[in-house]
């Protein structure tokens, strides 16, 4: 599977300290023949492994997590953005809610209709199944069993071979009999057909459903995207149930619809018994993607362990009266890993009017961390060295001018003398922390 692949892949990383152009890109290619092995649509694939490199490439390695483990959890972190990021409801609004269900047929539809309307009813409200597949006398009565078997009414017409007159109907009579969500299954084709689409068309018009739910077999891997695409453009359905997750299904389609028709996927099914239905999550199915359990959390706690460490590191350094300008740029990086800086800034109570015309961006930093870079090992640990030659040719060698590096010597000063004077003042912990 495709968790065995990676971990070929991340082979290439191993025992290697670090994350380098060279060793990502041959893992971010098998990393790419993965996904597309695992049903993942080529185009997708690519464009997660570009953003997974780009990603790699500015990530530090951390002391107790080899270079593979960070990689998984970068594409644990894109598959989950991929899709979607959060869990999605599905919208059950009106009187009654209309929930209408599309997809091919051997999909899983209307095992799916008697898992929601079961699901639906444990919410303690009252469900209406319509028997809308009328070319299959045989679907009608497979409606009726699982009807019986969860205790949900199921309405039906057996002589009318109109959907849209049967849902119509069925809505009037959900009205009329108190049933506040109606779950209309309707009639799929083996494949593609246009009769079918017309006629699912034709019924999302007559009965405007608060939710249109597009039904695909997980197995059928590309084939499944190819179909939703053309699900979508017809009927701009409003989220996506993903079935026969139970079986050897790669999952890869998930990642792939998701990506192509951009709707979410609300449910996953895994089996025909009908309690089998479940919320889509899309971290759990990065994980199962990935197939890598405690990879995620292993590398979570080392990012963790790494911040605090250096935390620890600078704090102490503080505390000796120590803290140079090696400690300086090791805390602009921390700073600009938190994220973007007018955001950062924003946070601080008042400050977000008083920088709403100011132009912050992380090349703020740009000049100081050229200046600093621009000083020899012994100036960034002893800034005392630096005098007004020195300074000119940091100036110079920074693409600065004197009056920059002038200042920031001062910021510099002045924040050593906040510094001391917070050490003669406490002895608790604290530092920078306290001082932000
Ligand atoms: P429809 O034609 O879209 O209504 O599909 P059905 O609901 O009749 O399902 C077609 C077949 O797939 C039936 O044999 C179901 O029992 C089976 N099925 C549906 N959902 C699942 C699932 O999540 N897992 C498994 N293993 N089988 C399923
Ligand atoms: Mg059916």
């Amino acid at each position: 599977n495709l968790s065995t692949k990676l971990d070929k892949a991340f082979k290439t990383l191993k025992g290697q300290g670090s994350i380098t152009e060279i060793n990502v890109a041959t893992t971010v290619k098998e990393i790419r023949r993965a996904l597309v092995d695992a049903d993942v649509n080529y185009k997708v694939a690519k464009e997660v492994t570009d953003k997974i490199k780009e990603e790699a490439m500015g990530r530090d390695v951390l002391i107790s997590v080899s270079p593979g483990q960070l990689l998984t959890k970068i594409v644990y972190d894109e598959l989950t953005q991929l899709m979607g990021g959060e869990k999605q409801d599905i919208v059950i609004k009106g009187e009654p809610a209309v929930v209408l269900l599309s997809g091919l047929q051997g999909s899983g539809k209307t095992t799916f209709a008697g898992k929601l309307a079961s699901f639906i009813k444990k919410q303690n409200r009252t469900v209406l199944l319509v028997a809308c597949d009328v070319y299959r006398p045989a679907a009608i009565d497979q409606l009726k069993v699982l009807g019986e078997q969860i205790g949900v009414e199921v309405f039906s017409e057996p002589e009318n071979k109109n959907p849209v007159e049967i849902s119509q109907h069925a809505i009037e009579y959900a009205r009329k009999n108190n049933k506040k969500v109606v779950i209309i299954d309707t009639a799929g084709r083996l494949a593609v057909d246009e009769q079918m689409m017309r006629e699912i068309e034709a019924v999302k018009k007559a009965i405007n459903p608060s939710e249109t739910l597009f039904v695909v077999d997980s197995m059928t891997g590309q084939d499944a995207v190819n179909t939703a695409k053309t699900f979508n453009d017809r009927l701009n359905f409003d989220g996506v149930v993903l079935t026969k997750l139970d079986g050897d299904s790669r999952g890869g389609a998930a990642l792939s619809i998701r990506a192509v028709v951009e709707k979410p996927i609300k449910f996953i099914s895994t089996g025909e018994k009908m309690e089998a239905l479940d919320m889509f999550y899309p971290d759990r199915m990065a994980q199962r993607i990935l197939g890598m359990g405690d990879v995620i959390s292993l590398v979570e706690r080392a990012q963790q362990q790494f911040d605090e460490e250096e935390a620890k590191r600078i704090n102490q350094k503080i505390r000796k009266n120590q803290f140079n300008f090696d400690d300086f740029l090791s805390q602009l990086e921390q700073i600009k890993k938190m994220g973007n800086l007018k955001d950062l800034v924003g946070m601080i109570p008042g400050m977000s009017k008083a920088i709403k015309d100011v132009d912050i961006d992380d090349d703020a930093f740009k000049p100081i961390e050229a200046i600093i870079k621009s000083m020899t090992k012994q100036e960034r640990a002893q800034p005392e060295l630096l005098n007004s030659s020195r300074r000119r040719r940091l100036a110079k060698g920074s693409g600065t001018d004197i009056q920059q590096v002038n200042n920031l010597m001062k910021q510099f000063e002045d924040m050593r003398k906040v510094m001391r004077t917070m050490n003669k003042m406490s002895t608790t912990k604290g530092g920078m922390q306290q001082m932000a």
